[in-house]
């Protein structure tokens, strides 16, 4: 390996050259490549240091006090540390942090208030909703019957351009088809989820109410959305989304629903859970209940905004007219009828700008073809950037896309993306490492 490519891994990794290789590769594209994906983030070398550590090596099935394996007095105390500190954080009054994943801590919820066949009101996934919330390619539509409500439709009228969830939808799906439960959320939807229209239509139906807060749990978490606890029975959340910590997921709910809830998730759903990556939330709970991070916070939507209103002025349509948090969704067809949001992904990829195709609502394509784009903030800002690199960045979009087969156009974008990144690196300190080990 010559002293360029070299890592911080390579120390660790001495015994495994080909893996260590792969990790300083990739840690090369996260530096050197936009990453524009609403669902990612740069975690702090903190949390990199909890989740890489000896913490993998214990089993703690069960919950602090009540394991059953020995030698769990200091596992115990992380993950008592964890759970106080997302109490904290979010003023909960319980707090489950075992999920492996969000889709873990949706199911755990799932099984912990519904009998199988219950009937659960969520968002249509065309429209927003997550994959959990119902898909026929999920576990969950085979055991709880699912019913969506959707999104208005869009207007021309700038000050009311629609596409924003459809309440008086929701309220009557509650009323004639009597959810147990009603799930507000999306992972792809850029306007704020008012959680108090979902409680006062869950209390005239008497279902339950869960927050979904995947994606705004660090807005909420920095005080830019509003939170849903306290309102909501139960919000589920990753920690690897806006929040910023280890990949995972989370729950926080009242206290009268905590039995019901951990022992959904163990044992219920999952076996031993995953110490290293408690640690690693315990460390990003803290780091979010920052005065840092709340500026933080701010700045992902501003930039968001900032990135929407250059889209628009480059002639893309954004879905719901624009962005109350981290993420836009550009409509690709009016900038051009023939870009697909798999083409767009593919180019944009190629000129070092990632992101995803998504779905617009009522698509004309398909969900792998896709008419839009899903964008987001939240690493980029990061790693420093502000609202005059959201400019920057909506007009390298929108030159490699409108030259998508002119090769020398992309290539040049991918220079003018290199330089950018070059000047907010994000994580300087594992480069400033590899620099010293080379
Ligand atoms: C991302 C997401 C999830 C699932 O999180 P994973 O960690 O990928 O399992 C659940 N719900 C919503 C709304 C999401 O956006």
């Amino acid at each position: 390996m010559s002293p360029e490519n070299a890592t911080p891994f390579d120390g660790w990794l001495e015994e495994d050259p080909e893996v260590a290789r792969l990790l300083g590769e990739e840690l090369d594209r996260q530096s050197t490549t936009l990453q524009l994906i609403a669902s990612e983030n740069f975690t702090s070398p903190a949390v990199l240091a909890a989740s890489g550590s000896v913490l993998t090596n214990k089993y703690a099935e069960g919950y602090p006090g009540r394991r059953y394996y020995g030698g769990n007095q200091i596992i115990d105390e992380v993950e008592d540390l964890a759970r106080e500190r997302a109490k904290s954080l979010f003023g909960a009054e319980h707090a489950n942090v075992q999920p492996h994943a969000g889709a873990n801590a949706n199911l755990g919820v799932y099984q912990a208030l519904l009998e199988p066949g219950d009937t659960v009101l969520a968002m249509r996934l065309d429209h927003g909703g997550h994959l959990t919330h119902g898909s026929p390619a999920s576990i969950t539509s085979k055991v709880w019957h699912f019913v969506s409500y959707g999104l208005t439709g869009a207007s021309e009228d700038p000050d009311t351009p629609g596409e924003v969830i459809d309440l008086d939808q929701v309220a009557h799906l509650a009323k004639t088809e009597r959810p147990k439960l009603i799930v507000a959320g999306a992972t792809a939807y850029a306007r704020t989820i008012d959680p108090v229209p979902f409680r006062e239509i869950a209390d005239e139906v008497g279902a339950y109410f869960m927050f979904d807060g995947a994606h705004p749990a660090g807005l909420i978490a920095g005080g830019v959305h509003p939170s849903p606890v306290g309102i909501a029975d139960v919000m589920t959340f990753t920690t690897h989304k806006t929040l910023r910590g280890p990949r995972g997921g989370a729950i926080v709910c009242r206290a009268d629903l905590a039995k019901r809830i951990d022992s959904a998730i163990f044992p219920g759903l999952q076996g031993g859970p995953l110490e290293h990556v408690v640690a690693a939330k315990a460390v990003a709970f803290a780091e979010a209940a920052t005065p840092d991070f709340r500026r933080y916070a701010a700045q992902v939507v501003a930039n968001a905004k900032a990135l929407a209103t250059s889209l628009k002025a480059a002639g893309f349509r954004l879905v719901s007219g624009g962005t109350d948090n981290h993420m836009v969704l550009v409509d690709l067809r009016p900038f051009d009828a023939e870009l697909t949001g798999k083409e767009a992904q593919e180019v944009l990829d190629r000129a070092g700008i990632t992101c995803n195709r998504n779905t617009i609502p009522d698509d004309p394509r398909s969900a792998f073809i896709t008419s839009g784009l899903r964008l987001g903030t939240p690493a980029e800002t990061t790693a420093g950037m502000g609202t005059a690199e959201m400019a920057t960045i909506a007009e390298l979009i929108s030159r490699t896309l409108s030259q998508r087969s002119d090769e020398s156009a992309i290539a040049a974008v991918r220079a003018e993306v290199a330089e950018l990144c070059a000047a907010f690196p994000p994580y300087p300190s594992l480069m400033a490492g590899a620099a010293g080990r080379g």
